[in-house]
């Protein structure tokens, strides 16, 4: 986030900012190498699906002790507005486990609150969870389920996605290699058609796993 608000500066410093284009509250600004530098953005609002559960309880690491490649989501609030980030966010995250489950339904599961759990933004808009990877469940792509709440109200419900060949290459290990061919991949997936290009995580690799990151804009 720190990287953006620093370009959109030295964009507009430079005056380079060619144009910015104000459609539906979100708006980019395009630099003078013509490359798209997306300043502040409203991040797409995708359907919470049938499996949200409120009211999880407010912890870092959501793993329950439940296996998977070690991932660090490192999500940014800001308020896309003003691009300021909002301190103080709750920000809730849910997401199916390595073996394409969520905690809470079918067989087993009841009572239980693996991959879910709720951290509030620091000063920076940064709230970071400590996870793994999800697994693949029939019908959808790989994804993370977030809700932001500002002063106890829902002010974005969203999902998170990985590139389809990174989710190959996790997929390839154990424990997803004992669930092959996953079904949908994110072109395939009638969800993440409806903006989820512009919800996809930044991913690198961080000890034997990795780090996602995202800002998301969201009106206040
Ligand atoms: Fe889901």
């Amino acid at each position: 986030m720190t990287e953006l608000l620093t370009r959109r500066a030295s964009l507009l410093r430079l005056g380079g900012l060619l144009a910015a284009v104000a459609t539906g509250g979100w708006w980019k600004a395009r630099t003078s190498e013509g490359a798209t530098a997306v300043a502040c953005v409203l991040t797409p609002e995708q359907t919470e699906g049938p499996y949200y559960i409120p009211n999880e309880r407010v912890r870092r690491n959501i793993t329950d002790g439940h296996p998977g490649t070690p991932l660090t989501l490192r999500l940014s609030v800001v308020d896309a507005s003003t691009c300021r980030p909002i301190k103080g966010a709750a920000v809730d995250v849910w997401h199916a486990d390595a073996a394409g489950v969520y905690s809470g339904f079918g067989a087993g599961t009841s009572g239980r609150t693996f991959m879910r759990g709720i951290q509030r933004t620091d000063a920076k808009g940064l709230a970071v969870f400590r996870t793994v990877y999800p697994g693949w469940y029939t019908g959808r792509t790989v994804h993370v389920h977030v809700k932001v709440h500002v002063g106890g109200r829902v002010v974005h419900t969203g999902q998170l996605y990985f590139r389809d060949t990174l989710t190959d290459a996790v997929y390839r290990k154990a424990p997803y290699s004992k669930r092959p061919n996953r079904d949908t991949r994110n072109a395939a997936d009638p969800i993440f058609g409806n903006g989820g290009r512009r919800s996809m995580l930044t991913v690198r690799r961080h000890g034997a796993g990795y780090t996602g990151s995202i800002v998301m804009g969201v009106k206040r």
